[in-house]
């Protein structure tokens, strides 16, 4: 997140982008990070041993369909997220609809990338060229990673996949580890998931310093 206000002269358009974009990463953030670090069971005043779960390497996965066809739960236990603190606000997002030439007054009435219209645009402030937000409605998503295959394609490159762990059964064997053909997904103590970027200030354990991902050719 943008934790400090632009630098140099700022006008009230940039610091109205900034608040916003500052509070909605608040918000959204927020709600990832509960979910994700769900807090551990106290026992008889010994520290509880650190839980585990599968988590994506996101300097690995290419956005391919398996996360969607291979988890034992329907629709999958694998999410896709927007990192607001990435994410450029674009009039027209790669991650939302598939015609990039499509007028600004008619970007809602194009085909979407998603097949579930699970990727929400939100008017954040200006007119039709003006800034908005994209959300993943995590009810409607199958973890088909279309909408974040097209962002890191095309795009700043802020959608990105996980594993749910409030959705995730836990399976000794995840079913997605196995069919995953870049080998992304690792179990991992959850406590070392609360960075799940590896481009972001606080380093990612599961993923190697500096690694980008890449999308699927
Ligand atoms: S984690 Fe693996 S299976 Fe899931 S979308 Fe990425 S590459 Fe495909
Ligand atoms: S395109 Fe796939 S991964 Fe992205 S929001 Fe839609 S269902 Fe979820
Ligand atoms: S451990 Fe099981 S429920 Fe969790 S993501 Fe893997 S297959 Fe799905």
């Amino acid at each position: 997140m943008t934790d400090t206000p632009p630098a140099g002269p700022v006008t009230r358009r940039a610091f109205g982008l900034w608040l916003g974009r500052a509070a909605c990463t608040a918000a959204l953030g927020g709600t990832a990070l509960r979910v994700l670090l769900a807090p551990k069971e106290e026992g008889d005043g010994a520290p509880a041993a650190p839980r585990h779960g599968w988590q994506i390497d996101p300097s690995k996965c290419v956005f391919c369909d398996a996360c969607a066809s291979a988890c034992v739960r329907t629709p999958s236990a694998a999410k896709a997220l927007n990192d607001q603190r990435l994410c450029s606000n674009c009039v027209v997002c790669y991650g939302h609809i598939t015609n990039l030439k499509a007028p600004s007054d008619r970007i809602d009435e194009q085909p979407k990338v998603c097949p579930l219209d699970a990727v929400a645009r939100i008017r954040h402030s200006g007119g039709l060229d003006g800034y908005y937000l994209y959300d993943i409605d995590a009810a409607k998503c199958n973890g088909c990673a279309k909408c974040a295959r097209e962002c890191n394609r095309y795009g700043s490159k802020s959608m990105f996949m996980v594993i749910r762990p409030d959705l995730c059964l836990g399976c000794s064997d995840c079913a997605i580890a196995r069919a995953c053909p870049e080998g992304a997904v690792r179990r991992v103590p959850l406590d070392s998931v609360a960075t799940l970027r590896p481009d972001h200030p606080a380093p990612n354990p599961i993923a190697p310093a500096g690694a980008n991902r890449k999308p699927s050719p």
